[in-house]
């Protein structure tokens, strides 16, 4: 197979580079090593990779920059790979425009699924043509009618407040990736809004009620806690 996705693997300590090439080749990809910051950003223009998986503690620049970076042209999906697991990291690395974030130490498993998600988000990313010829978002039995402003679960129009659809539709726009509280706040309330996450979290739990079938184990909204919340994808 020739058309394999390229994915760019930045991480200073040679083990774990190995390892996660290692792993993405045995699954198919083409891996790219980089050890530095400088060369992560000269292989990201040179090679334009598919994905780019990221260490955020370099020997030479914070990992955080080079999201920063790439974001000011670039909307390549960029995976973050850290032993840093405070919430506000994750929340950094995510607001600053990484579409995942994986703690050290992960499976392999775990590392390959969300590969396969990010690439697939790219893809979505560039389909927003399906969108605009349907008019609709479908996440399994739950659709959302951009133009009608309804969501439906099986057919069955739920009901949403206004508020509600904004934040359903948000996170459908990008099932799978954690949008964090600030992402929606800003988005729903205005870049000036205070960003107390009190209202949010009661909305978020109103559209629980009306979208799971058990709104304490649900199976559409998920919340990641300190960080934001996500939309299942499949
Ligand atoms: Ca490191």
């Amino acid at each position: 197979m020739n058309n394999k996705f390229s994915i760019l693997v930045v991480e200073d300590e040679k083990n774990i580079l190995n390892f996660i090439c290692a792993t993405l080749e045995a699954n198919g990809y083409q891996a790219i090593k980089a050890f530095t910051g400088k060369q992560a950003l000269m292989y990201i223009t040179s090679y334009c990779p598919d994905l780019v998986i990221l260490d955020l503690g370099l020997p030479d620049m914070d990992g955080g920059n080079i999201i920063i970076e790439l974001r000011k042209w670039s909307q390549m999906p960029l995976i973050v790979v850290s032993a840093r697991t405070s919430e506000s990291d994750k929340v950094e690395a995510l607001d600053a425009g990484a579409d995942d974030y994986l703690t050290k130490p992960f499976g392999t498993q775990e590392l390959i699924a969300r590969v396969r998600t990010a690439l697939r988000h790219s893809r979505t990313r560039d389909s927003v043509e399906q969108v605009a010829l349907t008019g609709c978002l479908k996440v399994r039995d739950l659709t959302i009618d951009l133009a009608q402003r309804i969501a439906f679960i099986n057919e069955v129009n739920v009901h949403l407040t206004q508020i509600e659809f904004k934040l359903l539709s948000l996170l459908a726009k990008q099932a799978g990736r954690v949008l964090t509280y600030d992402y929606l706040i800003k988005n729903v309330w205005g870049p000036n809004a205070d960003s107390t996450t009190r209202t949010l979290r009661v909305n978020m739990a109103n559209i629980r009620r009306k979208i799971e079938e058990n709104p304490a184990e649900p199976q559409y909204i998920f919340t990641e806690i300190g960080v934001g919340y996500k939309l299942a994808d499949e």
